[in-house]
């Protein structure tokens, strides 16, 4: 029967595997970027809250491991982040992004950029390079940072300082899932927050998130910021967070991330 030492043995073996796995999908993801047939970007359309009209796109990567099928972003940006290879992988999006907003105009494109891009301090200087060939306006575009990258100081305060004097747009994503209070809302230098989605999907069982989102709108008005709900599923939600006048609206509830093909044929209807 299993003693103390054989326990200890089978987790040793277990977390083995998991290393050897997350190893292995390092590699993976290395020779994925390489190939460029397995990660590709997917766009969500944004709409206006008040006339229910298409205001944008957020891109968000897609990887479809040969072997083993779909991997969420959620999982696999960490490991790009701790295996050096999240600059490549920002690149990689910022770069398709522009060049999809170039064909869909009048659309906003929003990008999300992990701290440690933020921390590079060629990232400001790539940025440009990417617009440049592109051709994109910089005001088309904005950045979705974190709330951890918008309190880090040093490289990543003057980045992102440069980035909006560039006139591209920055907002603060996943608000309310951090540490910050409403309080901090008003001296944080950003134009848009985006409220977590985990907020509007509390919105049947708690009225106290209910309150909450609506103390963030007001706040957020209150400083001139916009405001972006995510994750609207139902039509209760969307009539909620129009009611409160959030400014845009992004979810299920309209459409879901989509390959850059089916946005071009959307909008060629
Ligand atoms: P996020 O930036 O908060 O993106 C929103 C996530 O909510 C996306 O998940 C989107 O597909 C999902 N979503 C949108 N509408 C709904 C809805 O109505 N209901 C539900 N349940 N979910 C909805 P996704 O695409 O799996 O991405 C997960 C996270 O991975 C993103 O969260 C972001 O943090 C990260 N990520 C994705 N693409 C990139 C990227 O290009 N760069 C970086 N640094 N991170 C990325
Ligand atoms: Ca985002
Ligand atoms: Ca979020
Ligand atoms: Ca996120």
């Amino acid at each position: 029967k299993a003693n103390g030492r054989n326990d200890f043995a089978g987790f040793e073996d277990e977390m083995d595997a998991l290393l050897r796995n997350r190893h292995r999908l390092e590699t993976d993801l290395r020779e994925a970027l390489g190939a460029n047939d397995q990660i590709e970007v997917y766009y969500q359309p944004i709409y206006c809250a008040r006339t229910e009209t298409l205001n944008g796109f957020e891109a968000l990567l897609r990887w479809h491991h040969p072997a083993r099928g779909p991997i969420s972003p959620e999982f696999f940006i960490p490991i790009a982040e701790e295996a050096g290879i999240i600059g490549d992988l920002g690149q990689f999006v910022l770069r398709q992004a522009c060049e999809a907003a170039m064909r869909w105009p009048d659309q906003t494109m929003a990008v999300n950029v992990s701290i440690l891009e933020l921390q590079d301090m060629d990232y400001v200087q790539k940025l440009a390079a990417v617009l440049a060939a592109t051709g994109l306006a910089p005001e088309r575009l904005e950045l979705e940072v974190t709330e951890t990258a918008m309190l880090t100081a040093g490289t990543c305060e003057e980045n992102l300082k440069a980035i909006r004097m560039m006139g591209i747009r920055v907002a603060l994503d996943d608000f309310g899932t951090g540490f910050s209070s409403l309080g901090r809302l008003t001296r944080i230098d950003v134009d848009r927050i985006k409220i977590d989605k985990t907020f509007v999907h509390g919105f049947d069982q708690s009225s106290n998130d209910k309150a909450m989102v609506r103390a963030i709108v007001e706040l957020a008005h209150a400083t001139r910021l916009a405001i972006t709900a995510e994750g609207v599923e139902n039509r209760a939600q969307m009539e909620f967070l129009r009611e409160i006048g959030c400014d845009l609206l992004q979810g299920f509830y309209y459409a879901k991330p989509a390959p850059a093909a089916e946005i071009d044929a959307l909008l060629a209807k």
